[in-house]
Order: structure tokens, then sequence, then C-alpha cells
């Protein structure tokens, strides 16, 4: 069976005055429906440029990007832009969040592109910030949260539309590590929950250790490629989830703060 995501000899070559970048160079991946996949490598590697390729938000120099039979690499901006809002979701190292739309507004605004009725966007959002452990933030602006609670919201965001695929890049980049392991351990459990295959760019060994599979790159080059064993896989998420524990609290679910802080 073909994977969900696929790469043919991806190339991407930057101009940088008369100089040439040769970000990614021949690159074949695939990426099975469901798979919790995660690209790691030293910085400049090529990790931002392949997975923003995978996504299609920039073109290829050469080679193909296929999503489901779709040949993204092969769309106008018109179609990418449509095959983008209907089937995948992002979430951001620095959140994205609109720091005027509170937390519920925030996660609801993808629904408004989808033309879904406000009453339906606002109770869906909450449902989503619901299972984030964040119903009690609904009414919250973006500076009245913790960097974890607004990367909860992040990807409240990125799941509310049941996107097929979620690509995120260093999503824990800004947390601290038991913040991050709560967040993976959210992402992991939505992905298996709701069977949607994701693409994660991270830094950290152990978060990485917990994915289904790890492609390594080096110099725009495929390092290696490894589906890891059940076992394995599972010692470094249970890891994760004896730590990550401690540090979920439970969310006072009518808690507002009589003002905003400064
Ligand atoms: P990583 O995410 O692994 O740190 P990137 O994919 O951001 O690496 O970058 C890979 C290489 O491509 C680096 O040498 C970087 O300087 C170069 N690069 C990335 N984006 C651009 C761009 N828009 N213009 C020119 N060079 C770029
Ligand atoms: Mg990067």
């Amino acid at each position: 069976m073909a994977g969900i995501i696929r790469t043919e000899g991806l190339r991407k070559v930057y101009a940088v005055g008369k100089e040439r970048v040769v970000a990614l160079n021949n690159i074949s991946i695939e990426v099975e429906k469901g798979e919790f996949c995660c690209i790691v490598g030293q910085s400049g590697s090529g990790k931002s440029t392949l997975l923003n390729q995978l996504a299609g938000l920039e073109k290829p120099t050469r080679g193909k990007v296929i999503i489901g039979g779709h040949e993204l690499s092969a769309m106008n901006e018109n179609e990418l832009a449509r095959f983008r809002q209907a089937h995948l979701g992002f979430i951001f190292q620095s959140y994205n969040l609109l720091p005027t739309m509170t937390a519920a507004e925030n996660v609801a605004l993808p629904l408004m592109f989808k033309g879904v009725d406000k009453r339906t966007r606002i109770r869906r959002a909450r449902q989503e910030l619901k299972t984030m452990g964040l119903l009690g933030r609904a009414g919250h602006l973006p500076t009245e949260m913790s960097g974890g609670q607004q990367q909860r919201v992040g990807i409240a965001r990125a799941f509310v539309t049941r996107p097929k695929i979620i690509f995120a890049d260093e999503p824990t980049g800004n947390l601290d590590s038991a913040t991050s392991k709560q967040v993976l351990h959210r992402m992991l459990t939505l992905s298996k929950e709701e069977g949607i295959t994701f693409v994660m760019v991270t830094h950290e060994p152990s978060l990485a250790a917990c994915a289904d599979r790890i492609i390594t790159i080096l110099d725009g080059k495929v390092q290696s490629d490894v589906v890891q064993a059940e076992d394995v896989k599972q010692k470094a998420r249970d890891a994760l989830m004896a730590d990550s524990k401690t540090d979920t609290p439970a969310e006072p679910v009518a808690a507002r703060p009589a003002a905003a802080p400064a």
C-alpha cells in the first residue's frame, strides 16, 4: 500500500545572491496513514524545508510531493490553498494565535473558512479545548495563558477541522521539558484516537523516541529512515507519560481571572 505522503526525488535549491543553497537533495520518503513521524537532524540540515514541501507551502525545484494520491507539486496556488484547507493542519513553534481573539475564537477560526455557522463553530471549539484540558481558558486571550497552554490551543485549532494530516515544525521548541512532554502526549493520544497522520520536526531525542517512524536529515539528504519496533516506542511513550503526568493539572472549569494581567 502506498503511503499517504510520498516524495519522489525531491530537490529544493535556494538562490542567495550569487550562491545556490541545495536545501534538499533527492529526497524520496513515504509516510503511512496514521503514522506519527518525526523528522530530526542538525540545525540547517533541511528539516523545515522538507516539512514546508510536504505541506505544500513551497514549490520544489525538482521532484514530486504526493498526498493521498494527489500531486501537490502539480497544483496551482488556488488548488493548493483549497487542498490544505480541506485536508491539512499545522502547529507552529511560536503558536501563531491571533492576539485579539480568545482561545475559543482562535480554535473556531479554521471552521469559519469552512463555512460552519458561528454557534456550531464555538461549540466545536469549546469541545476541542475541553479535550485539551483547557475549557476553563476558553475566554482567555493568548497573553493570559502560559506557553504550554497557548500551544495546546494551537493543537486544538489544528485538530478542530479533523484534518487527515497534521504538520508541526518544532512545536515544543519554546516550551520547557515537562510541558513539551505533556504537549507531545496530547498529540500522540489524539493521533492514535483519531487516526490522524502526524509529521513533526523536533530537536528532542526523548520526544522523537516516541514516534512510529524517525527520519533523520543530514545536509539535505535522508541519512536514515527507521520504523521503530513496538516495544521500543512503547517504552519511550511510557516514560513520557510518567514524566508528563505530574505536570498535568486539572483545569478548573469555571475559573476566569477578574482582570487580565498586564
Ligand atoms: P532546519 O530546519 O533543519 O534547521 P532549514 O530547512 O531551515 O533547516 O534550512 C536548510 C538550508 O536551507 C539552510 O542552509 C538554510 O540556510 C537554507 N534556507 C532555508 N530557507 C531558505 C530561504 N528561504 N532562502 C535561502 N536559503 C534558505
Ligand atoms: Mg527549522
